[in-house]
């Protein structure tokens, strides 16, 4: 689990923020994760509140958005990776490209 690692170095991040643009309080942080990404939400929720302990973002609230992991196939179709076991629906193609989801952003950090 890298997700810890991770979060820290997104606190860091906001920190920094905060202090350039002299934000003091925090009521919520936004972030977009994207389901073929190697990070898993359900883990950076389980270890924010250890993370930003102790942090200008303790007691802040956690919002996670996930970006669909769309492809497009040969045959033009676009679809979502995750969702179709990897085969096109339309033509049972496996080559595509990427189109996204494997993002990790932060979104918006919200005022209280
Ligand atoms: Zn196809």
């Amino acid at each position: 689990m890298h997700e810890l690692g991770v979060v820290i170095e997104v606190v860091k991040t906001v920190e920094e923020f905060a202090r350039e643009n002299r934000v003091t309080r925090i009521g919520a942080l936004v972030l977009q994760i994207g389901e073929l990404s190697s990070i898993v939400p359900r883990y950076v929720e389980e270890c924010y509140p250890a993370a930003v302990e102790g942090t200008l973002l303790e007691g802040t609230e956690l919002r996670i958005e996930v970006l669909p992991g769309n492809v497009r196939c040969e045959c033009g179709r676009v679809y979502r990776l995750l969702a179709s076991e990897k085969v096109c629906p339309s033509c049972g193609g496996g080559r595509w490209e990427l189109l996204g989801g494997r993002e990790f952003l932060i979104k918006e950090i919200l005022a209280c």
